[in-house]
């Protein structure tokens, strides 16, 4: 088990897809460990992270627009903040993502990447990292 890594991103816009990977794969090369598994997790209500396509950015603008379509920003939600989207949509991506460490990288598809799901940008957000080797 090695200590809990963090580092901090800056979004740029209101909902965004910000690729991690990079992150992600020097925290794993950092720690040496050459076989185990990473959790990813976002430590904010209104950010989740999640992997998805990293060839054709148009898939990225897609589910933003999708996420966009399924729970729009305004229908009378409660919440005095007035982001009660962004936080519907985090919970839809979830907070976490669990990626196998396999020879010191990250074990993705070719086309996948990881992702940090903004919803309520732009912000500063910061992502912990777990590794367990095994
Ligand atoms: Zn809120």
């Amino acid at each position: 088990m090695t200590e809990t890594c963090s580092f901090t991103i800056k979004t740029s816009a209101h909902s965004q897809m910000k690729d991690i990977t990079e992150n992600v794969k020097r925290i794993i090369a950092e720690s040496g460990v050459e076989s185990g598994i990473c959790v990813v997790f976002s430590a904010h209500t209104t950010g989740g992270i999640t992997i998805n396509e990293n060839a054709d950015p148009d898939v990225k603008s897609d589910m933003l627009c999708g996420l966009d379509r399924a729970v729009p920003w305004s229908a009378g939600y409660r919440h005095m903040e007035g982001n009660s989207a962004a936080h519907i949509k985090a919970s839809l991506m979830g907070f976490s993502q669990t990626i196998i460490i396999s020879r010191g990288k990250p074990l993705l598809g070719t086309w996948q990447n990881i992702y940090f799901a903004e919803f309520d940008g732009p912000r500063t957000r910061t992502v912990f990292v777990k590794i367990m080797e095994g």
